[in-house]
């Protein structure tokens, strides 16, 4: 079956071919362990996600590969401002390796709660600071590095095809990036491959080199890495539109100068998730997480419907009055199916013919640029379907189940008896029972809560509670 996907190379739909027959190599940018991800972020490696397992479903064996950035990224893409490890351990009075540590699990806990499915490798920088080295020794031999004040760059006056990925011209990408004066660069778009104490006289990550003791450049984990997980002829490549223009330009120049060819066929980037008042930022330290969704009523699951709605090469506008509304679809979608999977019934045959269109049908979909929100619509097809029975419709759910993630196949418990003024009163003896350090009354009222499938959320603003 043809798999079609947006190439950010030829700016086209391109019909994917594979490296080798039946195989994908996937490489996905991962998280700069910091600080927590944001729903923005997320996006992102729900979109990859979506692509692995769209891939996995039409029949490919994928190996995903994604790197965990611990060391070596600066607030910008490019060679300027602090450390973000270590602005993260300052913020937080811990080491780097305590920061990196926390919030790589926190970054893994998200994913499981949003269904990501763990990457076959996943590699942290620090652990790979020999490959990247032999790397900068590789560029060396071949004339594409120069030192400055102990620095090593690599000059992309050397590599001819810089500007490919972005398509725009070095004046253009030069007046797109922050770019601060450094007088080491011979071109302000040169970029540091090895940076030695010159730059940060306290840095606590740091490593012998031929170059003098220091860190690696940001750039240069991802093709030293990928280039050793994946070998030297990729097929995807992914991140955020946000790396075109300097991550990516810069680590296609490296990787295609070091191995002297084309590295990676496919380069494909999700569009941003803004919010509905502006940009996210993770600098300002205002910006939302998993568990903030969670505090505020919804679960992860919302989101990643909320996510999957939309096309991935489409800006997504956040809201909670958004996110309520995908709530709502997604809890209806799941009340319709929870009806047909209770009245499945074992005696009826399941006519595999019918099943096979519709399969057909939705990988079509998939296969069109990760069409998901029209796989959606294939879905309710067979949900309202008359000529399919119940046990037909169940055993399709559950097949597309495994591109969407959702849960389709867990029936949510329905509340018994919703009756607001007893949990708001039990809410309130419980908050006495609390102010009086009652503490066996008050679990004895949570508990009575939960059994009628109430669950109390404690938060900043006071207590609350939802459905379970
Ligand atoms: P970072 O941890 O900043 O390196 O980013 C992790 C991933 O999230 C990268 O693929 C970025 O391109 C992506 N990303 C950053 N901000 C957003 C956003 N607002 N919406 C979608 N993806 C984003
Ligand atoms: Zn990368």
């Amino acid at each position: 079956m043809a798999f079609y996907l947006y190439n950010t190379l030829s700016r086209e739909k391109d019909e994917f071919t594979p490296v080798k027959t039946g195989k994908v190599g996937l490489y996905t940018c991962g998280p700069t362990v910091y600080n927590y991800a944001h729903i923005g972020n997320l996006r992102t490696y729900i979109f990859e996600d979506a692509l692995k397992k769209s891939l996995e479903y039409i029949g490919y064996k994928v190996k995903h590969v994604m790197n965990v950035t611990d060391v070596g990224h600066l607030q910008s893409d490019s060679d300027e401002g602090e450390d973000k490890m270590a602005l993260g351990a300052s913020r937080e009075k811990k080491t780097v390796w305590e920061i990196a540590k926390f919030y790589e699990d926190a970054f893994f806990e998200d994913c499981k709660k949003l269904n990501i499915k763990r990457p076959n490798v996943v590699c942290r920088a620090t652990e790979h600071i020999e490959d990247m080295i032999k790397f900068i020794q590789k560029l060396e031999e071949k004339g594409y590095t120069y030192e400055a004040n102990g620095n090593v760059y690599f000059e992309i006056d050397k590599f001819k095809d810089y500007t490919k990925l972005a398509n725009l011209s070095i004046d253009e990408l030069e007046a797109g990036s922050r770019i601060e004066i450094d007088p080491n660069k011979k071109n302000p778009l040169d970029f540091v491959l090895w940076f030695t104490n010159s730059k940060f006289s306290n840095q606590i990550m740091q490593w012998d080199s031929p170059w003098g003791r220091g860190f690696p450049g940001w750039h240069l984990e991802c093709s030293a890495m990928s280039i050793k997980y994946l070998g030297e002829n990729i097929d995807i490549h992914c991140g955020g539109i946000d790396h075109i223009p300097v991550h990516h330009t810069n680590e296609i120049a490296q990787s295609e100068a070091a191995l002297g060819h084309k590295w990676v066929n496919y380069w494909v980037h999700g569009e941003f998730l803004v919010l509905d008042g502006g940009k996210m930022s993770k600098s300002s330290g205002d910006f939302l997480t998993v568990s903030r969704l969670v505090e505020e009523g919804f679960s992860p699951l919302d989101y990643r419907y909320f996510c999957l709605q939309s096309r991935y090469r489409k800006q997504l506008v956040f809201s909670f009055e958004s996110l309520d509304d995908a709530r709502k679809g997604y809890r209806a979608l799941k009340k319709k199916i929870a009806t047909i999977i209770s009245n499945v019934d074992n005696n009826l045959p399941i006519d595999n013919s019918k099943l096979e269109i519709y399969i057909e049908k939705f990988k079509d979909q998939i296969s069109d640029d990760l069409n998901i929100a029209n796989a959606f619509t294939v879905l309710n097809e067979v949900i309202k379907d008359a000529n399919l029975n119940n046990n037909e419709k169940t055993s399709l759910i559950e097949e597309f189940d495994k591109v969407l993630s959702l849960d389709l196949m867990i029936i949510d418990k329905e509340p018994v008896n919703v009756d607001e003024e007893l949990i708001n009163r039990l809410l309130e003896e419980r908050n006495e029972a609390r102010k009086s350090k009652n503490y066996g009354r008050a679990d004895e009222i949570r508990n009575e809560l939960l059994n009628m499938n109430i669950e109390i959320l404690d938060t900043k603003e006071g207590t609350t509670w939802r459905l379970k």
